[in-house]
């Protein structure tokens, strides 16, 4: 095993204010409401006091944000929206090393992540959503925006969650009142100081902090003509109940169970870098993560060995040292969630390996572990853990692969590995769920649409797809 030097990412490019409040109307706002601390998981230092919105400032924002609507974003032709969404883009480039930061501190996941796939993914966002504002007519949905968007994200990818709900529903004319996750709130806000020095106008982006309570009081606002979750599925469906009967269009993104299949004929260490991949990335809070390994049983016990060795060589540790590999996780609670549920497991009778690792003393932390031994009704191999927790199970045909993998009231994410390219079209087609990759895992594409079936929510991110939550829909 190598011995690696540590090679931290400067923290200094980023001012962490001691206080945060609200930015309504294009202003930061102090609120109402109480306040909340957020932390940086991976050491459980105080980070800032951030500002929890009241009702009556989500009605202000709400207020805010139909004002703009009405008098100006509504009004302005697409390709003058482009040049500000163009210009938010580009802006998200300039700052991209102080948004990785951030996001590294604020969230916990490694800095190679953060500056490598979640910024860069966030600025594509927001060029490719830039080139659908003044082509509307094209994209089949309509060309008329629906007004006030109330959008609610979790804390796996702050940012990008933010840019994957703001910036379709800006192409579209649209104004928004978004709410980041309790945990996560400081690169929303960092963002919304790149909306004022895009010069973006005031109440087309509100954010609001705060908990479960502002969001409900967001989805269930009078004056909101869309809401857009992602989070779990529980409170995914309290808000469909919140909203049943109401006008408002809504698109959920919620929980998922993802089954990656490896068949015999796959090239093996391909296939391991992807299991990594799949259920390691972020720490496996990844809503589409691969947490159901099904591999077929004449290669299992080679895939399970050359798995071990790699996970063996997986850094762990301080999510600003660009050697690292897995973070922490992001908070207490949810650290509390994948203990309790790892339990379940062992209590069940499923074997239980992890990953030989001295763990930091401060902040949250669980090694990569695999289950083995899993049968299908385990509660490890049906409910979302959303950590870097693995179920291993197997199958003897492809038919049986995909009783398995659809066996599961999500629908959300698949892969699968196999030499053969019709078994490929064959398995996709078979599968329940929304994404299905194959040979690779975990991609994603603005051009390229995402969402689930059944417990995994409905509507569609992404692409010309991810138009349609944000248009009227009416015939072009
Ligand atoms: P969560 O549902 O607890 O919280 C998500 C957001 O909803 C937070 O901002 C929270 O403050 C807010 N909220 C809580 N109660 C609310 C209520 N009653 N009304 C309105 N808003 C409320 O989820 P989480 O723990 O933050 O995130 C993890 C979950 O998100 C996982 O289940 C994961 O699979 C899912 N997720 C899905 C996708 C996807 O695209 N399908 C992407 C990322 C995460």
């Amino acid at each position: 095993m190598f011995e690696y030097a540590p090679a931290p990412e400067s923290r200094a490019i980023v001012d962490i204010k001691p206080s945060y409040g609200l930015f309504i109307n294009g202003e930061f706002v102090d609120g109402t409401g109480t306040s909340f601390k957020t932390v940086n998981p991976a050491t459980e230092e105080v980070l800032a006091e951030v500002a929890e919105a009241s009702d009556a400032d989500v009605d202000e924002a709400v207020k805010a944000a139909r004002r703009a609507y009405t008098r100006v974003w509504s009004r302005m032709s697409g390709a003058e929206r482009a040049k500000y969404l163009y210009r938010i883009a580009r802006i998200i480039q300039e700052r991209g090393r102080e948004l990785a930061v951030l996001e590294s501190i604020d969230n916990g996941k490694p800095i190679k992540e953060s500056r490598d796939v979640d910024v860069p993914i966030v600025a594509a966002h927001f060029f490719y959503y830039a080139g659908w504002a003044d082509k509307l007519k094209y994209s089949g949905y309509g060309e008329t925006p629906l007004g006030v968007a109330g959008q609610v994200i979790p804390w796996n990818f702050p940012l990008l969650m933010l840019a994957w709900k703001i910036a379709p529903a800006l192409a579209c004319g649209n104004t928004v009142v978004l709410k980041p996750a309790e945990t996560t709130p400081l690169t929303a806000l960092l963002f919304a100081e790149i909306c004022q020095q895009a010069d973006l106008p005031p109440g087309v982006v509100n954010i609001v902090t705060g908990a479960g309570d502002t969001g409900r009081a967001i989805v269930s606002h009078p004056d909101v003509d869309k809401v857009a979750f992602t989070g779990s599925t529980e409170v995914g469906k309290a808000i469909a109940r919140a909203v049943a009967g109401s006008e408002k269009k809504v698109t959920l993104e919620l929980g998922g169970k993802a089954a990656n299949i490896v068949f015999d004929d796959a090239p093996i260490d391909q296939a391991v870098e992807g299991i990594v991949d799949g259920i390691f990335f972020n720490q496996g809070h990844v809503c589409c993560a691969g947490s159901r390994l099904l591999v077929q049983e004449s290669v299992a016990d080679e895939v399970l060995e050359r798995l071990k060795r790699r996970m063996s060589t997986l850094r762990m540790g301080d999510p600003l040292d660009k050697n690292t590999d897995v973070g922490a996780i992001n908070s207490g609670e949810q650290l509390k969630r994948i203990r309790e549920l790892s339990e379940v497991g062992d209590a069940e009778g499923a074997e239980r390996w992890e990953v030989a690792c001295d763990l930091p003393t401060k902040g949250f932390w669980f090694p990569p572990t695999i289950f083995t031994g899993v049968s299908q009704a385990h509660r490890i191999a049906r409910e979302e853990i959303f950590g870097p927790v693995l179920s291993v199970l197997t199958f003897r045909t492809p038919s049986e692969a995909v009783e398995k993998a659809n066996n599961t009231p999500f629908g959300l994410s698949a892969g699968v590995w196999t030499d053969k390219g019709s078994r490929i079209l064959s398995m996709a087609n078979r599968l329940r769920a929304g994404v299905v990759w194959a040979n690779t895992f975990n991609k994603f594409d603005p051009t390229s649409p995402f969402g689930g079936y059944k417990e995994s929510g409905y509507g569609r991110e992404g692409g010309r797809h991810g138009l349609e939550g944000y248009l009227k829909g009416e015939a072009s």
